[in-house]
Formats: structure tokens, sequence, C-alpha cells
């Protein structure tokens, strides 16, 4: 890979509130373009579980619906950017969220002659997060997400992607900590927006509609900036 062709890989950013789907997007997108979705929510609850050192720094603050410091984010993001499946292009679901991320990721891409193509903002209904966030859980097995409500098995305890039978919800996923993590959106990450848009990299996808019907929308935004 790298030497076989000139473009740069898309860097992708996903914003959006807690429940806004960028989870969910971002695995689409994955299958649909060979990205690679990095996850910060992901890379960080696996340091927990890990026990490492920035694990157990994060823990509390995960648990209770702040934002984890900024260096131990950026660390975490670094080590993952530096792996070699990340040249395919990445799709950044959960960072940057506060402003000194943002600055972060724009000196490490500028060391890899490489700099944002897009950050397409989720725009979402806040009132709406609260029962699509407390609602929602994964397959054990493969990660799928489905939610109580609006996206249950074809058949009852039977992940549709995987055929397994095992389910898990998030220790934060519930309707207390997610005003938290609405807070956190607005006051440091809601910001980002306009940073983006300055640039001239922003786009915004409604993101209210059906799972598919975003998916089609982002998709033709990816298309678009990605030629
Ligand atoms: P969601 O966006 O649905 O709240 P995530 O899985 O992206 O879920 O994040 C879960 C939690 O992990 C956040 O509430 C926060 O505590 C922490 N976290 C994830 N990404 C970051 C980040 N870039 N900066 C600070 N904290 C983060
Ligand atoms: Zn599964």
């Amino acid at each position: 890979m790298g030497t076989d062709t000139m473009t740069r890989p898309a860097v992708l950013i996903l914003l959006g509130p807690p429940g806004a789907g960028k989870g969910t997007q971002a695995r689409m997108l994955e299958e649909s373009f060979g990205f690679v979705q990095l996850s910060t929510g992901d890379l960080l609850r696996a340091a927990v579980a890990e026990g490492t050192e920035a694990g157990a720094k994060a823990r509390a603050v995960m648990e209770a619906g702040g934002l984890v410091p900024d260096d131990i984010v950026i660390d975490i993001l670094r080590d993952r950017m530096a792996a070699p499946d990340t040249r395919r292009g990445i799709i950044l679901d959960g960072f940057p969220r506060t402003d000194a991320q943002a600055r972060a990721l724009d000196d490490l891409l500028s060391e890899q002659g490489a700099q944002v193509t897009a950050a397409i903002s989720l725009e979402v209904d806040d009132a709406a997060m609260i029962d699509r966030v407390a609602g929602r859980y994964t397959c054990a097995g493969c990660g799928e997400g489905y939610h109580d409500t609006f996206k249950t098995p074809a058949v009852a305890g039977v992940c549709d992607r995987c055929g397994g039978t095992e389910f898990k919800r998030r220790a934060d996923d519930n309707a207390e900590t997610v005003g938290a993590r609405l807070r956190a959106y607005h006051a440091e990450t809601a910001p980002l927006i306009a940073y983006y848009d300055s640039r001239g990299v922003l786009a915004r996808v409604d993101a209210m509609g059906a799972i598919a019907e975003i998916a089609a929308a982002l998709a033709t935004v990816v298309r678009r900036v990605s030629d």
C-alpha cells in the first residue's frame, strides 16, 4: 500500500451528540468504502477493560458522562493512528471532542502530509437522544448495534450479523448519564462545527431519519469529497 497511488487517504470526522449514530454510520462506511473506524470511546473502553494506567484514569470520568482529559485521549489516538491499516483512510468517531484535540489532530495529520478531508455533522434533536442512548445495546460477538425499540434483531436474541446470542450494554448508557454527555457535547464539541466550517471542510447531514437514509446521505458526501 501507499506507493501504488498518489491519492491521499481520506480523513473523515463524524461530529454529533451521543446517540446521533456516529458508531452505526462509521461501521457502515467501513464496509462500503474500506475505511477504518477509529472510535476513541471504544479505545478508552478497551483501556478500561485491560486495566491500563490510562484506563484507570478514564474510568470514573466516563461513568459520570464527562470528558476524559485531552492528553490521555490524544495519546491513545496517536498510538492507534500509527497502525498501518489507517492508511486506507479513517473515520474518526468521537474524536476530536475539544478544541485542543482538533488542533492535536491537525498537527498529527500534518506530520503525515495529510489533512482533514471532511467533518460531517450529524444533525439531530437533543430530546430524542436520551431515548436512543438509553435503549441501545450491542452484540458481544461482532459489535453490531441494536436498540430496544428502533432496531431489534430479526430473530429475538440472535444477532442478525453473526448469529451470536450474547449482547452487552454500556455502563454509561443510562438516562442520567446521557444528560451530562449532552451538556459536555454542547459545551466542548459543538463549537468544532464552526471551526471546520471556517476551514471549508464541513458537511451537515440530517440524522433524524432511518439508518439507511442517513447512510445514503453520508455516502453521497463521502463520494463527493473523496474524488
Ligand atoms: P458517545 O459519543 O455515544 O457518548 P463514545 O463511545 O464516543 O460515546 O464515548 C463514551 C465516553 O468516552 C464519553 O462520554 C467520554 O467520557 C469518553 N470519550 C470518548 N471520546 C473522547 C474524547 N475524544 N475526549 C474525551 N473523552 C472521550
Ligand atoms: Zn453479532
